[in-house]
C-alpha cells in the first residue's frame, strides 16, 4: 500500500466535473486576470477571515512582500520573525532591504515564543511576522500586546492556516494584515501559484491593490512603485470551487490527526499539541523523536509519503552568514529541525491508511 504525503490527484478526481466547468467558463469568457472570479474569491475570503478587505496577488510570497511594502518597511528596519519557517518569510523582509531578527520558537507549537520577543526589540524594530506554522495560530493575545504598547506592525504568515482559529478569531485577522498563500499544496490551494491579503485597514488594503498593479490605481497614471502581482481568473475560479469544501477539509484533516493521536499514544513520541482555544487546521501533522532518521528510513521502504519542514533553520542558511548566528543561537528551532517528521494527513486518507502508517512508524521506534 504506497501512500504518498499529498495526493493532489484524488482530490481533483473528486471535484474535476466542477473545476472543468468553472475552468471552461473562464476561458470561454475573455476575462483572464483581475476579473470577477477574483472579486468574488477576495470578498469570500475576507468574509471567511472576518477581516474587511481581500487582495488577490500572485503568490503567498507576493502577499508577505506587498504587505510589509504597505507598511512601509524599508532598508535599515528590523522585522522579528520565526528562524524555522519556509524561506519566504524571511526572504520578504532582506527583499525590502531590512533586517531578519530571529526569535526562537516553543517546542510544543513550533511556532514563535511570545516570552522571547521583548528582548529582540530595538528602535529599528517596526514589526513582527508570526507564522501560524502547520495550521495552527501563534500566540496572538501575547504578540498584540506587545505590538500596540511597542507601536509594531504585525503581519500574519497565515499561508499555512486558512480557516484555523483561536479563541473562535480567524488566522490572518489578528494583525494589521494576514498572507495566505494557494499553492498547490496548502489547505487551500490552486493549480499553479497565488495569494492573498486579508486586512481591516482601508488605507492598507488601497496600497497593497495599487502595488500589485504597478502601484496604480488609474490607467497609466502612477503614484507608486509598483510590482505586477496578480491573481488570474482561472485559479480564482478554481479556487471557488474548492473554498466551499475547505471547511470540511480542514475537519476531515482534524479528524485524521486526532486518529494519529489516539494511536500513538504512550508511545514516546512528540505528538502535535492543540493548545487551549486553539482551532489546529494540520496542515501538516507532525510528529518528533530523537530516532526520526530511523521513522523516516522506514517509510521509504514501505513507500509511506513523509518530509522533514524544516532542515535547516533559516539563520543557519548558507545567505544569511553574514547575519553571523552560530549553532546553537535558537536551540528549540534547531531540535525541531533535527527532529521533526510530517506524515501524510490530508483529507482523502482513509482510516486504514492511516493505521498502516501508524503501525509502520511504531515499529520504527519501538
Ligand atoms: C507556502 C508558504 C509561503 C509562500 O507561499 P508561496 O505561495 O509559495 O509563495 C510563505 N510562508 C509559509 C509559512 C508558507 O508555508
Amino acid at each position: 500500500m504506497a501512500i504518498p504525503l499529498l495526493d493532489l490527484k484524488a482530490q481533483y478526481n473528486l471535484i474535476s466535473e466542477e473545476i472543468n466547468a468553472a475552468v471552461k467558463l473562464v476561458l470561454e469568457s475573455g476575462e483572464y486576470i483581475l476579473g470577477k472570479n477574483v472579486i468574488e474569491l477576495e470578498a469570500a475570503v475576507a468574509d471567511l477571515c472576518g477581516a474587511s478587505y481581500g487582495i488577490g496577488v500572485a503568490s503567498g510570497t507576493d502577499a508577505l512582500l506587498l504587505a510589509l511594502d504597505a507598511c512601509g518597511i524599508k532598508p535599515g528596519d528590523e522585522v522579528i520573525t520565526s528562524p524555522y519557517t519556509f524561506f519566504a518569510t524571511a526572504e520578504v523582509i532582506s527583499r525590502l532591504g531590512a533586517r531578519p531578527v530571529f526569535c526562537d520558537i516553543d517546542i510544543d507549537t513550533y511556532n514563535l515564543n511570545p516570552n522571547l520577543l521583548e528582548s529582540l526589540i530595538t528602535p529599528s524594530t517596526r514589526a513582527i511576522i508570526p507564522v501560524h506554522l502547520y495550521g495552527q495560530v501563534t500566540g496572538m493575545v501575547e504578540i498584540l500586546e506587545l505590538a500596540h504598547r511597542c507601536n509594531l506592525y504585525v503581519i500574519e504568515d497565515a499561508c499555512q492556516a486558512m480557516g484555523a482559529e483561536q479563541y473562535e478569531k480567524k488566522a490572518g485577522s489578528w494583525g494589521d494584515a494576514g498572507c495566505f498563500s494557494f499553492f498547490p499544496s496548502k489547505n487551500l490551494g490552486g493549480y499553479g501559484d497565488g495569494g492573498m491579503v486579508v486586512t481591516s485597514n482601508g488605507e492598507i488594503a488601497a496600497r497593497i491593490k495599487k502595488l500589485r498593479h504597478h502601484g496604480t490605481d488609474q490607467k497609466y497614471y502612477h503614484s507608486l512603485i509598483g510590482y505586477n502581482s496578480r491573481l488570474d481568473e482561472m485559479q480564482a475560479a478554481v479556487l471557488l470551487v474548492k473554498l466551499k469544501r475547505l471547511g470540511q477539509w480542514n475537519n476531515q484533516r482534524r479528524a485524521n490527526a486526532a486518529l494519529y493521536n489516539q494511536l500513538f499514544n504512550d508511545s514516546g513520541l512528540a505528538l502535535p499539541v492543540e493548545v487551549p482555544g486553539s482551532k489546529h487546521i494540520y496542515h501538516q501533522y507532525v510528529i518528533r523523536h530523537p530516532r526520526r532518521d530511523r521513522i523516516i528510513e522506514k517509510l521509504n521502504q514501505s513507500k509511506i509519503g513523509c518530509a522533514v519542514y524544516y532542515p535547516l533553520p533559516l539563520h543557519l542558511q548558507e545567505v544569511y552568514r553574514g547575519l553571523g548566528l552560530q549553532p546553537g543561537a535558537f536551540p528549540m528551532a534547531e531540535l525541531a529541525a533535527r527532529e521533526t517528521l510530517a506524515l501524510p494527513v490530508y483529507p482523502e486518507l482513509s482510516s486504514e491508511q492511516i493505521a498502516f502508517i501508524a503501525g509502520m512508524v511504531l515499529a520504527s521506534v519501538a
